[in-house]
């Protein structure tokens, strides 16, 4: 699933030389959610990761086996998001004002539509973000 939320971006990543790595384990982690919405939550992550990344940048996504749950880092060299954006990025249609942001087309529906999608599964989704250096969001979901 995260190697096809990639492959979806395929052209973009192209364009802006983004170094892509993705970093999940052989076996298949089985969490407690169904399949679509997992791929939503990815394909968000992924596709933010990469529409908010500057030509050059590098987006890693990481999967992880915890004792009970498993845990989605999607981590960007991009933009960056301001302490005041980040209070409400999961509100629906908020989009940052930041100036490298305005001019990419967008909803700001996404990263809405993921946390109820995680919170509906009983996970956790949190964002962690430097302005100008990078962001990361990390998903925590409960393990089947
Ligand atoms: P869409 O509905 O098409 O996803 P969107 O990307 O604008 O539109 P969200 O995905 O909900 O909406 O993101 C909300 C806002 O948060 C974005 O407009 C952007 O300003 C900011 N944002 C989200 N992800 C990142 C990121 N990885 N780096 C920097 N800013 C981000
Ligand atoms: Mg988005």
């Amino acid at each position: 699933a995260v190697l096809d939320a990639v492959d979806l971006m395929r052209v973009t990543i192209n364009r802006k030389e983004l170094d892509v790595v993705v970093d999940a384990p052989d076996e298949s982690l089985k969490v407690l959610a169904e399949s679509d919405g997992i791929d939503r939550i990815v394909s968000n992550l992924v596709s933010n990761a990469i529409k908010y990344t500057p030509e050059g940048g590098r987006v890693t996504v990481s999967l992880r086996a915890l004792k009970r749950q498993v845990r989605l880092d999607v981590v960007d060299s991009g933009i960056g998001i301001s302490r005041r954006d980040q209070e409400q990025l999961f509100s629906e249609f908020f989009r940052s004002t930041n100036p490298a942001a305005v001019a990419l087309p967008g909803t700001g529906l996404g990263l809405a539509i993921v946390k109820s999608i995680v919170e509906r599964h009983d996970g956790r989704i949190t964002c962690e973000s430097t302005l100008g250096k990078g962001t990361t969001f990390s998903v925590l979901l409960p393990r089947a």
